[in-house]
């Protein structure tokens, strides 16, 4: 007798609920997940778990996004209260990779600094080269969830704590991303193409690479999509290794936030380079009135889409690191007081962890304003880096006396930033309490 699900297909290791004939379902769902691999792009990488179908000559799959969403649809009554094939496979590989990932020998490689290189793909100069790009020297020992916030982010000029993202190990199609994010693009993702993945701030940089010129996939704002690529070009010794966090090159301008995803924007800069000077005046105020640059940002000191200007940007990675990490599931939004807002406030009021506040930040004449929750403890240490050189320390971090917020490597780090820095910030929170 043919199976009745799946049109007939069998799945080797998932189970379908009375009601679903598999319709719309991937194939690799019938695959079994112990013991799955996608199959690679041209270039070799494997997205979004390896999941969608790939077409040899493509390097990114071909995501039917409307065939996922129209199944989730039509079987979310049917999986109500039991896993989905689909919930039921991702949890397989999830924890298989878990397992694979505790067994990991890094040979040292979260002691070891790397230098990388962060680009954003689609976005191109006359010979293909990537025309915005950042090269800077992280340790492999930092947390995922905090290189997005307080290095990515600032070093790109991204807004941070603001859209949602993931990190994708692009030699087996593992994601990572936010545990418990509430950025207003989460759901686009998450629930019609990646369904799930592992918690970014349990895992290092380390664990996703091997080598020098592995890559690592970065997609960041899940409406617009920018995708980023992080190549590892070198990994440092151990003994020339102290974990400080230093941009060293970059190139470009950071796109607005909002000018929605690579591919826009690459026609965006073309444009730009032939336009009038009445029409480029008008694309640069389109630039400049975006959050990055007007109210989470500072406009250029020289406005040019291919310079790249790192005094500022290192400005924005020092503030970064000398303060906490951001709240997921209070991400910045723009709220109206009105009525469905209200409740929206008070949905997050409600979730508020011990010390944690909403802030309200750039309130403007219509009574807009935007909201973020911020956390007014100290982070884990584990989860955490030195406020001034942005080492990722563990237990050997010190928690400042003064705010007890953010945390030093060192004595000598502490004063340092004492005097240059913190004196300010931390009298500030001090008096407050
Ligand atoms: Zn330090
Ligand atoms: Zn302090």
């Amino acid at each position: 007798m043919a199976y009745p699900y799946g049109n007939g297909r069998r799945p080797k290791f998932v189970k379908f609920a009375p009601g679903d004939r598999g319709e719309g379902l991937l194939d690799a769902f019938y695959e079994d997940p112990r013991v799955f691999r996608g199959k690679p792009g041209k270039r070799g990488q494997i997205h979004a778990w390896g999941l969608y179908p790939h077409p040899d000559e493509d390097n990114l799959p071909e995501y039917d996004v409307m065939k996922t969403m129209q199944r989730m649809m039509a079987t979310q009554m049917i999986y109500h209260k039991q896993d989905s094939p689909e919930r039921q496979f991702i949890n397989a590989l999830k924890e298989r990779k878990r397992k694979e990932l505790a067994a990991l020998d890094l040979e040292g490689r979260d002691k070891r600094d790397v230098i990388i290189r962060i680009y954003l793909v689609g976005v191109n100069d006359a010979q293909g080269n990537p025309r915005i790009w950042r090269r800077l020297r992280v340790s492999g020992g930092i947390k995922l969830s905090v290189i997005q916030d307080k290095v990515i982010a600032p070093v790109m000029g991204w807004v941070r704590n603001f859209h949602c993202y993931f990190f994708t190990q692009l030699s087996d199609g593992t994601m990572f991303g936010p545990k418990d994010s509430d950025a207003v693009d989460r759901f686009s993702w998450q629930n019609s193409i990646g369904y799930d993945w592992m918690p970014d701030d349990k895992y290092m940089l380390a664990q996703l690479y091997a080598k020098e010129g592995d890559q690592i996939g970065y997609l960041y704002d899940f409406g617009d999509k920018w995708f980023h690529e992080i190549e590892i070009e070198k990994i440092i010794p151990q003994e020339e290794s102290d974990g400080h966090i230093e941009i060293l090159d970059g190139k470009g301008m950071c796109p607005g936030e909002n000018m929605h995803g690579s591919l826009q924007y690459n026609d965006f800069l073309k444009e730009l380079d032939s336009a009038s000077p009445a029409k480029k005046a008008e694309k640069k105020r389109e630039i400049l009135s975006c959050p990055n640059y007007k109210e989470f940002g500072k406009p250029p000191s020289l406005f040019n889409p291919d310079a790249f200007d790192i005094t500022q940007a290192t400005e924005r990675l020092a503030s970064a690191l000398s303060s906490t990490n951001s709240v997921r599931s209070g991400a910045k939004i723009y709220t109206m007081p009105i009525a469905p807002t209200e409740e929206f406030n008070d949905h997050r009021s409600k979730g508020l962890k011990k010390g944690q506040t909403i802030m309200k930040n750039n309130v403007d004449e219509d009574h807009g304003y935007w909201q973020e929750t911020v956390s007014g403890g100290s982070d884990k240490k584990k989860e955490s880096v030195c406020a001034s050189c942005g080492k990722p320390g563990g237990e050997a971090l010190k928690v400042c006396g003064g705010c007890r917020q953010i945390m030093y490597c060192s004595p000598e780090h502490q004063k340092a930033h004492w005097t240059a820095v913190h004196k300010k910030q931390c009298t500030r929170n001090f008096l407050k309490k």
